[in-house]
């Protein structure tokens, strides 16, 4: 019988040294902060523990002789596979979430230039549009396509193109407040939705960028710095007789006037289209 005690202590006590591992794991997973710092608390009073089992045996070491003075030792050996289970479990929901993020992260992401992707963008603008005509909040998109960019390919190759794809998305996204939102929309056209902007803030915010843009070079190739300049078409939702659909159409066109009104320009899109229902309706709303 003491020997039955004796080893489920001392037993129990490595087993709280091996939960240490999967807590340490954690822990340096996390940014500092009252999480980490808790986690570490846990450490310590885990060792804590530890020392109380080895204690605990020095004190009373073969001393069990009936069934009943067995109770402390193992309740001693079942706290600590409990705890080494919880910590255990804590790792592992840890690295599933963290997985998790990573997948999600990947989903909204295009790969090459690091912006969110067209797949994110539909269910963006859908948000966004729903919460525009619900508080009847400003609400601007910009279309960006870089003006002839097939002849940067052409002349210094696909993966100097793809560079300049990439800075590009990088200083769009840097010139961009935070609730701004950046997205791959085709092969070199990029998306920015403006939440909270109405269009003359959108077309300030597009001459800036084509300003900032051909300003400054995007890659190098042999010692040439190449720069490219940027097409701009910005068109602001009209809540109550318009869909997130059109405004998207209607800053489509505004780019397609910007190629034609000789490029390296921002375009207002004009207005909607109404019908007599829908122009009735915003004289009525307004
Ligand atoms: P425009 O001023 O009329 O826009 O002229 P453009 O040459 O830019 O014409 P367009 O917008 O139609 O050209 C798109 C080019 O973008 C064609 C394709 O070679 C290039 N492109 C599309 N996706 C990628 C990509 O992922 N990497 C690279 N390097 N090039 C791409
Ligand atoms: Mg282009
Ligand atoms: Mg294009």
């Amino acid at each position: 019988m003491g020997d039955l005690a004796n080893f489920l202590i001392i037993f129990g006590a490595l087993i709280l040294v091996l939960a240490l591992f999967p807590v340490d794991k954690l822990r340096r997973r996390l940014p500092i902060g009252l999480c980490r710092r808790s986690w570490m608390f846990l450490s310590t009073l885990i060792v804590f523990f530890f020392v109380g089992y080895l204690f605990y045996a020095y004190l009373f070491w073969g001393c069990a002789l009936h069934w009943s003075e067995m109770v402390v030792p193992a309740v001693f050996f079942f706290g600590a596979i409990f705890v080494l289970i919880v910590c255990t479990l804590a790792a592992k929901t840890a690295d599933d979430v963290t997985r998790l993020c990573h997948l999600e992260h990947e989903n909204v992401t295009d790969p090459l230039m690091g912006i969110y992707n067209r797949r994110y963008l539909d269910r963006c603008l859908k948000q966004e549009g729903a919460k525009a005509k619900r508080y009847g909040l400003d609400f601007s998109v910009m279309m960006i396509d870089i003006d002839y960019f097939k002849k940067v390919n052409d002349t210094y190759g696909h993966s100097v193109g793809d560079q300049v794809l990439q800075s590009l998305a990088q200083m769009i996204q840097g010139s961009v407040r935070d609730f701004d939102r950046v997205f791959r929309y085709g092969g070199e056209e990029i998306v920015v939705l403006l939440p909270y902007t109405n269009c003359d803030g959108a077309i300030l915010l597009g001459q800036r960028l084509c300003d900032w843009v051909g300003e400054r070079p995007l890659a190098e190739h042999a010692g040439n710095s190449i720069s490219v300049t940027i097409s701009v078409g910005v068109s602001c939702l009209c809540p109550g007789v318009e869909d997130v659909g059109t405004m998207m159409a209607r800053a489509d066109r505004a780019l397609y006037s910007a190629k034609e009104n000789g490029r390296n320009r921002v375009e207002r899109a004009a207005a909607p289209q109404l019908t007599n229902d829908q122009y009735d309706k915003l004289i009525i709303n307004a």
